[in-house]
C-alpha cells in the first residue's frame, strides 16, 4: 500500500511525479506505516509550515527491517555483479531524471536553496554511479605464496546487513555514499534518515523500487532515531554500520557496536581551519572563503570555523570578506538565496551563544551578529574579527553562518592553532610557496587538505576524517572497505 499524505498538495510546489513523495517506511519492498501506524508531522524550516506526516516505526518493527535485509542478503550477494552494476546504475538514472523533484523535496524540508539542492543530487548520484562501477572490479588478489607448496589468494566478502544512519544536512547524497558503496560490496540495508528531513531518503526508496532492487535489498525505517537504531545495534546480524552526524551520536553508536563488534564508518563533526597566507592571491581567498564558510547555510561539516590569516593582508582580508559575506542573500530555499534558514531553535540559538561569547571576550563584529528578519529560523551571515583562542567559536563546531577570524605571525605558529582540536576532517590552505604546501599539507591533521580552493569532494576521493571526526572513508575504493571482510584461501598444490 502506498501513501502520499495530502497536506503536501496543498503547498504551492507541485511534484512532476507526486508518486515520489512518501510518508510511510520502506520495508521488505513494501511501504508501511507500521504495526501502531503512528505519524510524526515534517515542517517547513523556512516558515514551519507543515510539508507532511510520516510513519514513526517502532523497535519491532524495526527488528522486522533487518529480517527482510537478510533475507534478501544471500540472493542479492550472489547475484553476478553485472547484475548487481546494472540496478546500481538504473537507480542512478532515475535519480538523474528526477532530479527537479528530489532538490524541491530538499529545498522544501531542508531550506537547502534549491540550486545547491540540485547540486547534491547530482553529487549523491555520483557515486551510485561510481559504485555500480565498483561492483565489477575484480575482488579477488593472488598474492605470492610464502610456501613451497601452495597456493595463496585473498577474497573480499561482502559481511552481511548493514545499517546506515544519516543527518539532516546532506539528506539525499549521505544516504547514496553510504548505500550505493554497501549495495555494490553485496551488502544489503537498512537505512535510518534524520527525522528532521525523511522524504528525500523515501523518495530515494520509491526510486530504488523501480530501479528493481529485490524486495528488502533497501529499506528505509523512518521514526525516532533511538527507538530504530537501537536494535539494529544490538542484532548480531547486523555486520556494518555507517553513521554520518554529530561525534556525540558516533562516540554512542562505537559503544553500543563493541558488543557485536561491527565494522564502523563514522563521519563525525569537522572545526576545519581556513589559513591564508600573506603570499596568496587575496581576491581568489576571498571567494573560496565565502564558498568554505557558506555552503549549505553554514551547517556543513566541511565549513570552515576558524579563519587564520597572516598578519600583512589581515585587515585587507578582513574587510572584504565582510563586505562580500554582507551581499549574501537570505530567504527560503524555493527562492534561491545564498543562506537559507537554519535546521531548527537550537541551531540558531548556538549562532547567537558564539556571536556573544566572542563578543564579550573582545572579539569585533564586522557584519551580521543577529537572527535574521527572513523567518524564526534565519541568522544573519557574520564575520568576527580578532576572534581570541579561548571563545567557544574557536573550540565547537557552530554549524551555522558565523565566521571567526584571527590574525598569526609564524607558519609554525598557525599549524599548531590549526591542529589545535579534537577534530581532523578538512583543513584550507592559501599559499602560493610550493614548499610551505608541501610542509603544511604534511603537518596538519587533518583527513582532507584542500590548497587554494574549496571544492574538494566527489565520489572518487576518500572522504572522511583524522581524530574525532571518525573511522573509515566514503567515496573511493576504500569506501567498500567496511562492507566486505577479508578472506584469506591457502591451497594445497598436492
Ligand atoms: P546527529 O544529531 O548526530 O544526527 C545524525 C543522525 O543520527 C540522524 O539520523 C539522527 O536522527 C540520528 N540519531 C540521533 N540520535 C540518535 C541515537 N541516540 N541513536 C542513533 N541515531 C541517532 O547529527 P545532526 O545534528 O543530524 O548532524 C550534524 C552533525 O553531522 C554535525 O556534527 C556535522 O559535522 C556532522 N556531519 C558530518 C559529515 C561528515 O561526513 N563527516 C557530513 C555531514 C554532517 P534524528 O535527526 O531523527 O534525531
Amino acid at each position: 500500500m502506498s501513501i502520499v499524505p495530502s497536506k503536501f498538495r496543498t503547498t504551492q510546489f507541485e511534484l512532476s511525479d507526486p508518486a515520489l513523495f512518501r510518508g510511510f517506511s520502506y520495508v521488505g519492498g513494501r511501504w508501511t506505516a507500521g504495526a501502531s501506524a503512528q505519524m510524526f508531522a515534517v515542517s517547513n524550516p523556512a516558515d514551519g509550515s507543515h510539508l507532511g506526516d510520516v510513519a514513526s516505526l517502532s523497535a519491532s518493527d524495526s527488528a522486522r527491517a533487518v529480517d527482510a535485509a537478510q533475507q534478501a542478503f544471500g540472493p542479492w550477494s550472489s547475484m553476478l555483479p553485472q547484475q548487481r552494476a546494472a540496478t546500481l546504475r538504473r537507480w542512478y538514472e532515475l535519480i538523474l531524471a528526477h532530479k527537479q523533484d528530489l532538490a524541491l523535496l530538499m529545498a522544501l524540508e531542508q531550506g537547502k536553496p534549491i540550486s545547491e539542492a540540485r547540486g547534491e543530487i547530482d553529487y549523491g548520484a555520483s557515486f551510485v554511479e561510481f559504485f555500480a562501477e565498483e561492483t565489477k572490479r575484480p575482488n579477488i588478489e593472488s598474492v605470492t605464496s610464502h610456501l613451497p607448496d601452495a597456493e595463496v589468494e585473498v577474497w573480499r566478502e561482502p559481511v552481511g546487513v548493514a545499517a546506515l544512519i544519516t543527518p539532516w544536512n546532506f539528506p539525499s547524497a549521505m544516504l547514496t555514499r553510504k548505500a550505493a558503496a554497501a549495495l555494490a560490496a553485496g551488502c544489503t540495508v537498512v537505512a535510518h534518515p534524520s527525522a528532521q528531513t525523511p522524504f528525500s531518503a523515501l523518495a530515494l526508496a520509491e526510486l530504488s523500487e523501480r530501479a528493481g532492487f529485490p524486495a528488502g535489498t533497501f529499506n528505509v525505517v523512518t521514526g525516532d532515531a533511538p527507538v530504530v537504531v537501537e536494535p539494529w545495534m544490538q542484532d548480531r546480524r547486523v555486520r556494518a554500520v555507517s553513521f554520518t552526524g554529530s561525534t556525540e551520536i558516533g562516540k554512542l553508536l562505537y559503544r553500543q557496536s563493541a558488543e557485536t563488534i561491527k565494522r564502523l564508518v563514522l563521519e563525525l563533526g569537522g572545526h576545519a581551519p581556513f589559513i591564508l597566507f600573506a603570499d596568496a592571491d587575496l581576491d581568489q581567498a576571498v571567494e573560496e572563503a565565502i564558498k568554505a564558510k557558506f555552503a549549505t547555510s553554514g551547517q556543513d561539516c566541511l565549513g570552515a570555523n576558524r579563519f587564520f590569516v597572516e598578519r600583512p593582508v589581515y585587515e585587507a582580508f578582513c574587510s572584504r570578506f565582510a563586505e562580500a559575506t554582507s551581499r549574501l542573500t537570505v530567504g527560503a530555499g524555493m527562492d534561491d538565496p545564498d543562506i537559507g534558514p537554519l535546521m531548527n531553535e537550537a541551531a540558531v540559538a548556538k549562532q547567537e551563544q558564539h556571536v556573544a561569547d566572542a563578543l564579550g571576550k573582545g572579539a569585533r563584529l564586522l557584519t551580521g551578529g543577529a537572527r535574521h528578519d527572513a523567518g524564526r529560523l534565519f541568522y544573519q551571515p557574520t564575520v568576527l574579527a580578532d576572534v581570541p583562542a579561548d571563545a567557544l567559536i574557536m573550540h565547537e563546531e557552530t554549524f551555522g553562518p558565523v565566521a571567526a577570524i584571527a590574525p598569526f605571525d609564524t607558519e609554525e605558529e598557525v599549524l599548531q592553532r590549526a591542529n589545535d582540536t579534537e577534530y581532523g576532517l578538512v583543513a584550507y590552505l592559501h599559499t602560493q610557496d610550493p614548499r610551505r604546501i608541501y610542509r603544511a599539507s604534511r603537518t596538519l591533521q587533518f583527513g582532507m587538505v584542500a590548497v587554494n580552493r574549496t571544492k574538494v569532494t566527489g565520489a572518487p576521493i576518500p572522504f572522511g576524517g583524522m581524530k574525532q571526526s571518525g573511522l573509515g572513508r566514503e567515496g573511493s575504493r576504500l569506501g567498500m572497505e567496511a562492507f566486505t571482510d577479508v578472506k584469506y584461501v591457502c591451497r594445497d598444490w598436492a
